[in-house]
């Protein structure tokens, strides 16, 4: 944590040890922490000194990669907790990269989905989850186990493997196992453009 304050500010030593020692505060690890070895440090508490590393240099924006995964569900929550109140206290952006759709939907104001690389939607997080309009994020949707609900929608169910990333399909690259391809999803690569209020790569969106 005092790496990156000798490299980039002026502080004294006195001054850098204060600084760690509040934002460890911040990420609410007591200055006990300071003296322990990463293997003496639960799962969260990792989490939490990697985002006080962070925080040294008072970021505008962090990116965030699957940054709760191997934790268990109530570690999860409180990280989630912190990242929302650091984002106030901070004045934060971030860019938050996840596979758990229910993370992602309690966490983001707005969504991009990917698949093979590329950007199939774009929108409000709320809106696109009420109306998924591409194929894919569909499928994603639609595979979200539900409490309660005894049936299974194999409406969007993807058949096969997602293509290997270097050998992507011509024109749409979700044409292998989109339910609803056509010629033209060969033949042409589908623009991200806007439909509805979002951004949409699909044909017929
Ligand atoms: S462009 Fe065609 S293959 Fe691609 S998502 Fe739309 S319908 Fe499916």
């Amino acid at each position: 944590m005092h790496e990156p304050l000798k490299i980039h500010t002026t502080l004294s030593r006195a001054e850098r040890e204060s600084l760690v020692q509040a934002i460890l505060r911040s990420v609410g690890l007591p200055d006990a922490h300071l003296d322990l070895y990463p293997h003496e440090l639960s799962g969260g508490q990792q989490r939490r000194v990697g985002l006080a590393r962070i925080l040294t240099l008072r970021p505008r924006m962090i990116i965030l990669d699957e940054p709760t995964s191997g934790l268990d569900v109530s570690v999860q929550a409180s990280v989630l907790k912190l990242f929302r109140s650091l984002q106030e206290t901070f004045a934060l952006t971030y860019l938050f990269i996840s596979h758990d759709l229910a993370v992602v939907r309690s966490m983001c104001r707005r969504l991009a989905v990917m698949y093979l690389g590329k950007l199939v939607e774009v929108g409000e997080t709320a809106a696109v989850f009420e109306k998924p309009r591409h194929p894919y994020t569909q499928s994603l949707l639609a595979a979200v186990p539900r409490i309660g609900s005894r049936r299974v929608t194999l409406e969007f169910t993807l058949p096969g493997e997602p293509p290997n990333p270097r050998d992507v399909p011509s024109g749409c690259r979700f044409r292998t196992r989109c339910p609803l391809a056509k010629e033209v999803c060969a033949a042409e690569e589908p623009p991200l453009r806007s439909v509805g209020g979002r951004l949409v790569a699909c044909h017929f969106a």
